[in-house]
Order: structure tokens, then C-alpha cells, then sequence
């Protein structure tokens, strides 16, 4: 029930994003996804955010700077409490939580010449995390906040599908005010 829950959104979230998503070899540099479902007292959500949003860069770690920083930053995404914060009233407590970087090849014709933009002459890596909480007294949610843009300097924006008992949402959220509103 739970797993199929989350593919259902994962299969939501890609189709509706459909423009941007299906021309699959140019994710949007500063800009993650994100599908979210609420039902009853439970919360899904996965996130899927461009490498140079969460590290800076998407091509395989090489340096052990970099790989420390990709170890680093699927730590801090394996939290879902350091990309959302929810009130401590709701008292939700996480169920499942992962995270993983996936890589998409670029054009390797063009990756010869170490002048270019990195992004456009390498792989586009990204990461992605699928968390679901349970919360004993979710109905006190009105807002969910998204602490990842404190967290992460090079994410400007996340577009998010929302799933809940009003039907699916489209919503954009950004920097500059991080927050999804959710409609009682
Ligand atoms: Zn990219």
C-alpha cells in the first residue's frame, strides 16, 4: 500500500510535469520537483532536484571533495526534516525515507572541450529522495515550509504536484517564499 502510494505519485508527478520533464536531457538548472501526496494522516513526497542545485556540479564525483560533498548532500536528503519543516503540533514522525543520485549521460560528443558550461557538456545528474511521514494530528497542517532553499544555495525554485483530498495541484514555490499552502 505504501510503496504503491509512492509510485502513483512518482508516475503523477513525471506525467504532469510533462513540458519540462519530457524533453528529458534538460532538467532546469535551480529548479526541483517535487509530487506530494496526503491522505488520511499520511504525507509522500519525493523530491527530484538537479545535481548543481544540491552540490554544484552533476558530473560523476571524481575529487574526494566532490565525492564528499555527494555523500554529504544523500545524507542530508535522507532527512526529510531538512527539506520540509511541519509544526511540531502535527507530531509527525518519518516512516520511510531515502535517497540516491542518478546520472543521465549528456552529449558526449561534446564533452571534449573542458571550456564549456559543465552542465550542458556533461551528464546531468540528479538527486531524488522519497519520504513518507505519518502524522498522529496532520489536520493542524496549513503550511509546509520548505527549509531546503537554506540548505541549498542553488535551488531557486520547486515546482510541486500536490495530491490531496481537493484533487492534484500544480503549485511553484520559490526562495523567496518557500512555502505550500494547503487548502482545508
Ligand atoms: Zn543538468
Amino acid at each position: 500500500m505504501i510503496k504503491r502510494n509512492l509510485i502513483l505519485i512518482l508516475i503523477l508527478a513525471t506525467c504532469s510535469l510533462g513540458a519540462s520533464a519530457a524533453t528529458q536531457s534538460t532538467h532546469v538548472h535551480g529548479q526541483g520537483q517535487v509530487g506530494m501526496a496526503i491522505d488520511q494522516n499520511l504525507i509522500s513526497m519525493t523530491l527530484e532536484s538537479p545535481g548543481a542545485d544540491i552540490v554544484g556540479f552533476e558530473h560523476e564525483a571524481r575529487t574526494a571533495e566532490e565525492k564528499t560533498a555527494v555523500t554529504e548532500a544523500l545524507k542530508q536528503l535522507s532527512n526529510p526534516m531538512f527539506v520540509i519543516q511541519l509544526p511540531e503540533s502535527a507530531s509527525c514522525k518519518v516512516i520511510q525515507a531515502s535517497s540516491e543520485v542518478t546520472s543521465e549521460n549528456g552529449d558526449d560528443g561534446h564533452a571534449d572541450n573542458e571550456d564549456h558550461n559543465e552542465y550542458e557538456s556533461e551528464a546531468h545528474g540528479s538527486f531524488i529522495a522519497e519520504y513518507q511521514l505519518e502524522c498522529a494530528n496532520i489536520a493542524v497542517i496549513d503550511f509546509i515550509t520548505f527549509v531546503y532553499f537554506g540548505h541549498f544555495r542553488n535551488a531557486q525554485s520547486l515546482m510541486v504536484v500536490l495530491i490531496d483530498k481537493n484533487g492534484q495541484h500544480r503549485h511553484e514555490i520559490n526562495r523567496d517564499i518557500p512555502i505550500l499552502y494547503l487548502k482545508k
